[in-house]
């Protein structure tokens, strides 16, 4: 799938659900295997009415929509404008401010601030793989798009600076669905959302 190369295109794409689902199955899950993020299970079936899966295993939450676990999950904010926000992040040189965001996306600047934030935190996985990896007690999952970000970020004195940015919209959303993946172990108290 091209990725949109403007901020039209983005809008434009991101504004089919499926369109969105595609895309973050495809980053979440390379190997195009969904898992249950409650159980891990690889036996779950998609429920396209819903736009949901069903996992076979039976436990609490077993229905879950591809927000589940991500960081995305508790936000009521839909995938549409999360997705473009996240394109306008990763896409713009020289940062780009809440107030930007709240412009583009139709929203108020205060939920463009906290969409802005926690982008950019899950984007800062390499600088904070000790924090993070400590923090959520798991282990940390690299890949090769992963190390590839690492290697170019690490030669960099900024690298640790949290203005540090991947250079491109593919590794960053990569990151991002490694960092959710993680902080989705620490959620299970958590209703599910739908997108
Ligand atoms: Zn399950």
């Amino acid at each position: 799938m091209d990725m949109p190369k403007t901020l039209q295109q983005a809008i434009i794409h991101y504004s089919d659900p499926d369109n969105c689902i595609a895309f973050l199955v495809s980053r979440r899950w390379p190997d195009g295997v969904v898992k249950c993020p409650t159980c891990g299970s690889d036996a779950v079936k998609y429920v396209p009415t819903r736009r949901v899966w069903q996992c076979k295993t039976r436990h609490a939450k077993c229905q879950f929509s591809i927000k589940v676990g991500t960081i995305f999950e508790d936000s009521a904010i839909g995938l549409d404008k999360w997705l473009t926000a996240m394109w306008l992040v990763a896409n713009s040189k020289n940062g780009v401010s809440s107030h930007e965001v709240s412009r583009s996306l139709g929203i108020t600047q205060k939920s463009a601030w906290h969409m802005v934030h926690r982008i950019r935190l899950a984007m800062r996985e390499d600088d904070g793989i000790h924090t993070i990896g400590s923090h959520w007690g798991n282990p940390i999952e690299i890949d090769e798009t992963f190390s590839a970000v690492r290697q170019r970020t690490s030669t960099s004195p900024s690298a640790s600076r949290p203005s540090a940015r991947p250079s491109s919209w593919e590794c960053s959303i990569a990151r991002v669905a490694r960092f959710e993946r993680r902080s989705s172990r620490t959620r299970s108290g958590r209703p599910s959302r739908n997108p």
